[in-house]
């Protein structure tokens, strides 16, 4: 038997499927304009991937601010909750997540048990947010993925404003000032460093710090955030698909 974890986020829509151990087909697709219709698609998707028919799903979990709009799950849990049971899933030592996602950032506090302790989320401003670092790299005429390789190695200069908007217009004087490409993308990483660092402080830092969201696959930015909080964070390739396997894993029972 198997069940099926559904996590449709403001940008981006996982889902994964579950055989009780392990996690055998996994997905991600643009959310788009359509919650419902992006989640339906990528049940669909994950289903033919893993190759099972309907009557060996025992369970369909849906999670992320899309869950309310998707017909076909069976129960509705929130991400802070399947954030806490797929890092136990991954790695029981995790007492802390750093999610970093399209619109919001959340800072998670477990026990051993993967239940939540504490958890503190950013959702009313994109500043510190994927959205902030995509408005960053339009106005830098990069892609997203590039942040990371441009701004290694670079001296940071400094983004003073947390404002998204006030930012913007920061970056666009700086490149008119002459400052290079890579120092920018440096300071913008390091600007979403501090902002998650308050974050996190606010909730405890505790040893395993677990990196999850599209915005983790930022290399530099992890990098970043290991040496202001002073311990490693982790994260792996699995970490955008962090809510949708505690979905899953909920959803199986184990
Ligand atoms: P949500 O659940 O809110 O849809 P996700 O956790 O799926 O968000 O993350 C999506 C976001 O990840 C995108 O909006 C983008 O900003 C960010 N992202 C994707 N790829 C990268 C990358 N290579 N580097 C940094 N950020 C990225």
């Amino acid at each position: 038997m198997y069940s099926i974890g559904v996590d449709v986020g403001s940008v981006a829509a996982k889902a994964v499927v579950f055989d009780g151990e392990k996690i055998v087909a996994r997905e991600i697709i643009p959310t788009g304009w359509s919650p419902k219709e992006s989640g339906e698609k990528l049940f669909e998707i994950v289903k033919s991937m893993a190759e099972i028919e309907k009557h060996q799903i025992k369970s369909i979990v849906g999670t992320g601010y899309g869950r309310v709009a998707l017909s076909f799950i069976d129960r509705k849990i929130t991400e802070i909750t399947c954030h806490g049971k797929g890092a136990h899933f991954l790695d029981p030592s995790i007492r802390t997540v750093i999610d970093i996602g399209g619109q919001d950032s959340k800072a998670i506090k477990l026990d051993d048990k993967g239940n939540i302790i504490d958890f503190l989320m950013n959702d009313k401003c994109a500043a510190g947010t994927g959205r902030f670092l995509q408005v960053m790299a339009h106005a830098l005429e990069i892609d997203i993925s590039q942040l990371s390789q441009i701004g290694e190695g670079a001296t940071p200069e400094t983004i003073s404003s947390m404002c998204t908007v006030f930012a913007e217009s920061e970056v666009i004087s700086l490149m008119a000032s002459g400052a290079s490409k890579e120092g920018i993308a440096a300071g913008l990483l390091q600007s979403v460093c501090s902002k998650t660092y308050t974050l996190v402080s606010k909730v405890g830092i505790q040893d395993k710090v677990f990196f999850s969201g599209g915005v983790s696959k930022n290399s530099l930015l992890k990098e970043f955030l290991s040496k202001k909080l002073g311990v490693e964070v982790f994260s792996s390739e699995l970490s955008q698909y962090l809510g949708a396997i505690g979905a899953a894993v909920i959803g199986y029972g184990v």
